[in-house]
């Protein structure tokens, strides 16, 4: 295969959307829109199309094991894995939201902890050596997990966590969201926090099993945060522009061939930053 491939899930819109015109303009090879909506993304697809940008598109919810695995086949047998896999897709519930504590931690964890990591099982076994993984986290991973419990926090940053023993943790928070009882286990206030700093530190874990399990393979993967950028998710009022957001994760994206750094961090303005 000869192709270079690079996907970009929830990127009908927002830093998506923007991720998809810059890799366009930078990365070598095919770039794919992708959606969970067949009719929002044909659409994303037109709007660049009308700016002059051709993209590629496959419809893809991440909350939808099968079309996980669907779409993971898909760029096995055309491609012959994927280059560049770039996590986006995310939610948040507003502020104003008047949902259950306990239904927003589960729907908030369902789609940014659980249909990620889904994600990432069915599609890191396909990504092509040299290739790069980038996971769409937040600078509020950071401050959720300054506010976990001291014990919480040792776990979230030790070295020898597992993903079964984060995804238990995240189903924890879950559990004690719903009964009311997540202060007092010593998790922050928030569901998409808590989600981010799942993620976070999946990243960590999965950047360390391919240093373990691929060490000649040269795929680096890496956690960030796009800043606080003007989309639907966190309104108009943000001081960054979808394209100013989409830098950083794109920066990830293309690390040069060779590049053996950041690799299992959090990134943000292209830094690593303290965990
Ligand atoms: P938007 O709400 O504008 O876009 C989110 C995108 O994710 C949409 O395309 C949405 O699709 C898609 N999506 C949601 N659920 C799924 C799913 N199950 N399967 C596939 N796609 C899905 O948000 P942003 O662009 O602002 O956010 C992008 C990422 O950046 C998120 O992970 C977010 O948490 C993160 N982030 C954003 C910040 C900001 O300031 N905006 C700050 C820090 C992090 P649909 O249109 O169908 O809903």
């Amino acid at each position: 295969w000869s192709q270079c491939v690079a996907v970009v899930t929830g990127s009908n819109k927002g830093i998506g959307l923007a991720i998809v015109k810059a890799l366009r303009k930078q990365f070598q090879g095919d770039v794919y829109l992708t959606a969970r909506d067949v009719c929002r993304g044909r659409a994303a697809l037109e709007s660049l199309a009308s700016e002059g940008i051709k993209a590629n598109f496959y419809q893809l919810d991440i909350n939808d094991l099968q079309s996980i695995k669907t779409a993971a086949s898909y760029f096995t047998d055309k491609y012959g894995g994927v280059d560049v896999l770039i996590n986006n897709a995310g939610i948040a519930f507003k502020v104003a939201d008047t949902a259950p504590f306990g239904v927003q931690a589960e729907e908030t964890l369902k789609t940014n902890y659980f249909a990620t990591r889904d994600m990432l099982t069915h599609f890191l076994p396909i990504i092509k050596d040299g290739g790069r993984v980038v996971n769409v986290s937040s600078f509020v991973s950071v401050r959720a997990l300054n506010q976990c419990s001291s014990a919480l926090q040792e776990r979230f940053r030790s070295e020898d966590i597992t993903e079964e023993e984060l995804s238990g943790l995240m189903q924890t928070f879950i559990k004690e969201a719903q009964t009311g009882q997540h202060k007092q286990g010593g998790w922050p206030d928030t569901a998409y926090g808590v989600s981010k700093t799942g993620l976070t530190v999946l990243s960590m874990i999965l950047a360390r099993r391919l240093s373990k399990e691929r060490p000649k393979d040269g795929i680096l993967l890496s956690a960030c945060c796009p800043g606080l950028v003007g989309t639907d998710m966190a309104g108009p009022k943000a001081p960054k522009s979808p394209a100013e957001g989409a830098e950083t994760p794109v920066y990830l994206a293309l690390l040069p061939p060779g590049a053996t750094e950041p690799h299992g961090k959090f990134v943000s303005d292209k830094k690593v930053q303290t965990w």
